[in-house]
């Protein structure tokens, strides 16, 4: 078997972020709870991980008791979330990811220019609520082009959609190019609002899937981007399962299976790639390769909510970033301790992917 290993792959740079801060919370913080508003990130591990450490994850700020700490997710939260533990006197910590806050900060600009804002996305997810909370009279959700005959529109002329940062682009260009058709002068947003983490990814399993016979996506059934990315494996023409971790591996999925790529969404840790990877190797002998679609360099400093917190508790907040190292690499390194080879495949040309076959 070939085992595929596309890169970029796992923890995107708002993930890293979010991560960081409740590490860096539980480590100037001794003693105090740290409260968490909704999961830090759409992965199971990384929540029950923190969950081991005494971190306590809230649905509804009425769990957390005044004056507590309380960090809110990488996807964000409403204004009145905001103002909620502002009167309660919650020590807030926002880890929202910054490109999240980019599309609060269009849909904010565009509602005070009077304009109805389309917002795509999927109307539960906490992003789309948090967006949403932004300004609620002026936006609307579409999560399908058939939402749109029930859209209520003042004035065709002045409207603009935004999208949730983490949705298919296969899926956003359908919508996109559906509310085209019925608004012809609706706005787009300045940049596309699904981030580079998704994109990329996005685009190397659309780049690398249509040469393999399955897909492994390690993520969270929760987790946005993840399952978006057996949705692109399958607009391809590969099937593609979601996986928390190598422990939910079946046996049938390997049937007439030669090559196989692995993947994982911007909330999966890296430690569940290499575990895959090796009880991959130990069931089927597999031969390890690496291909590369994009090298992505982002980072996203701490945010101001907790450097501010560092100077109170008299912790100087300069460098206390952790910063990441290159996660082939690592996992190049980890894999040959156990002998087992990786080669890498560069499919970059310019910034740009190219397939394999080209
Ligand atoms: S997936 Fe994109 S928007 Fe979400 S945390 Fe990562 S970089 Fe930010």
């Amino acid at each position: 078997m070939k085992l595929i290993l596309a890169n970029p792959r796992g923890f995107c740079a708002g993930v890293y972020m979010a991560i960081d801060v409740v590490d860096q919370l539980l480590e100037i913080c001794p003693g105090e709870t740290v409260y968490v508003y909704h999961e830090i990130v759409h992965n199971r591990y990384v929540v029950e991980r923190f969950r081991g450490r005494g971190v306590i994850f809230v649905e509804t700020l009425s769990e957390v008791p005044a004056s507590a700490i309380v960090v809110f997710s990488a996807h964000g939260v409403s204004p009145a979330v905001r103002e909620e533990a502002r009167l309660k006197s919650l020590i807030s910590i926002d880890a929202t990811c910054p490109l999240v806050t980019k599309v609060h900060a269009e849909a904010i600009r565009y509602a005070r220019k009077g304009f109805q804002i389309l917002l795509i996305g999927h109307a539960s997810h906490q992003e789309v609520v948090g967006t949403r909370g932004e300004a609620p009279s002026s936006i609307q959700i579409v999560e399908h082009p058939k939402d749109i005959p029930h859209l209520s529109i003042i004035d065709p002329d002045k409207l603009v959609y935004l999208t949730q940062t983490t949705l298919s682009t296969d899926d956003a260009n359908i919508v996109i190019h559906a509310l085209k058709m019925a608004f012809p002068n609706i706005k787009e947003p300045p940049v596309s609002d699904i981030c580079y983490a998704t994109t990329n990814r996005q685009m190397a399993v659309r780049t690398i899937a249509p040469s393999c016979d399955l897909v492994l996506v390690v993520g969270s059934k929760n987790s946005s981007n993840s399952v978006r990315l057996t949705e692109i494996s399958a607009n391809v023409g590969t099937t593609a399962r979601l996986i928390d971790d190598h422990t939910e591996l079946c046996d049938a999925w390997f049937t007439g299976v030669n090559t196989v790529l692995v993947t994982a969404g911007a909330s999966a840790p890296e430690d569940l790639v290499r575990d895959l990877v090796t009880c991959l190797v130990d069931r089927f002998g597999a031969e390890v390769e690496q291909h590369d679609v994009y090298h992505e360099d982002v980072e996203f400093g701490l945010p101001g909510t907790l450097k501010g917190l560092m100077r109170k508790r008299n912790v100087d907040p300069e460098n206390r970033r952790v910063v990441r190292g290159d996660s082939g690499e690592a996992l190049r390194d980890w894999l040959s301790q156990r002998g087992i080879g990786m080669r890498s495949v560069d499919l970059t040309v310019r910034g740009e992917p190219v397939h394999p076959e080209a």
